[in-house]
């Protein structure tokens, strides 16, 4: 239980200032040094955007995550990194992003860079302000590599990526992460058709290790690759198996679906701390600070003050950045709004 009642979050990521989106077209003709300090201004513009906002709870915007050679798969060995994607015109999909080969045994000695995003936003952030760093699953990374003969199908390469985000969870901890996010959208997104059983085992043995060492969160949302959805939209597939995960706090996109599931936040609240999806980060329309209280409202229906956090359904990456800020605005405007009403 959280000890910051309809504590205001956010999932990990947020846009990209559109020059760090051109410089990150142009990497080759920046130093080491450029895009150091490229990648501490782009943070400092995201930790900016969070705190005007007033979240209780920010990321550094994954903000140097810019692309394969600066983000997670660029830190594994092992693997071929895709060249160009099978796809390159028509409607944005997930099939516009290709899949890896793997050559050799996948290992990351060099971690994944998560260790270094969290000092840098340590360094960058308010002495006191409440930080969270996001990592991916293995379940959700492994969907970008192409099986082979030694890794035969996706579960066998999630088994091989497991102890290896396992090694990162422990030395974020170790650095001194108080909470740390695992995404993975892909069991959310096809715990329609999967064995989920298995998936909260995959989960909980990559958490094991820093369970009760930090607040542990988990993302679920169904897709946002360029603000499109992948998943069946129906969370109730998640149940009652989900309710075993082994985290603090359980993220569930909810504001897509119109809060149709809602209910099933009851439950949650019952063993976790439930963070509800309440800004739809695929829509310009902006929610206003009275919705946002009403869905608050209607939450609370559902489960008490220190249960709840509230965040957008994803992260937001693929919302433009002026919408991404008024809609954090509002957000906390909405819940502040429902603090006073019940006082805490
Ligand atoms: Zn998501």
């Amino acid at each position: 239980m959280q000890d910051c009642p309809l504590r205001t979050s956010v999932i990990g990521s947020y846009p990209f200032p559109g020059w760090l989106e051109f410089a990150s077209q142009h990497l080759a003709e920046f130093g080491p040094e450029d895009l150091r300090e490229m990648q501490e201004d782009a943070v400092l513009a995201a930790v900016h955007d969070q705190l005007e906002a007033g979240l209780d709870v920010i990321t550094d915007g994954e903000q140097s995550r810019l692309d394969f050679n600066l983000s997670f798969y660029g830190y594994l060995e092992g693997i071929e990194l895709e060249s160009a994607p099978p796809r390159r015109w028509g409607p944005p999909a997930h099939d516009q992003r290709g899949k890896h080969q793997i050559m050799g045994e996948l290992a990351a000695p060099r971690g994944f860079g998560a260790v270094h995003e969290f000092q840098r936003l340590q360094q960058l952030a308010p002495p006191q302000q409440s930080l969270k760093a996001s990592i991916p699953g293995p379940f959700t990374m492994s969907g970008r590599l192409l099986p082979n003969d030694r890794y035969p199908d996706r579960y066998a390469i999630t088994e091989a990526l497991l102890p290896l985000i396992r090694e990162e969870l422990a030395a974020l901890v170790e650095a001194g992460c108080r909470e740390i996010c695992v995404d993975e959208p892909s069991m959310s997104c096809y715990a329609h058709k999967s064995d989920t059983k298995r998936f909260v085992d995959i989960f909980n043995r990559t958490v094991e290790a820093v369970r009760g060492r930090c607040r542990l969160d988990a993302h679920l949302c169904f897709g946002n690759y360029k603000g499109r959805s992948v998943g069946a939209k129906r969370p109730e597939c998640m149940f009652p198996d989900f309710l075993d995960l082994h985290v603090d706090e359980m993220h569930i996109e909810m504001a897509t679906l119109n809060f149709r599931p809602l209910p099933l936040i009851e439950q949650v609240a019952q063993k976790m701390d439930v963070a509800v999806g309440l800004v739809d980060v695929k829509s310009y329309y902006i929610e206003t600070p009275e919705e946002i209280a009403d869905r608050v409202r209607e939450c609370l229906r559902y489960a008490p003050p220190d249960r709840l956090v509230f965040a957008p359904d994803c992260g937001l990456s693929q919302t433009a950045r002026w919408a991404a800020k008024q809609k954090l605005r509002n957000l906390v405007q909405g819940v502040r709004q429902v603090r006073q009403e019940v006082g805490v």
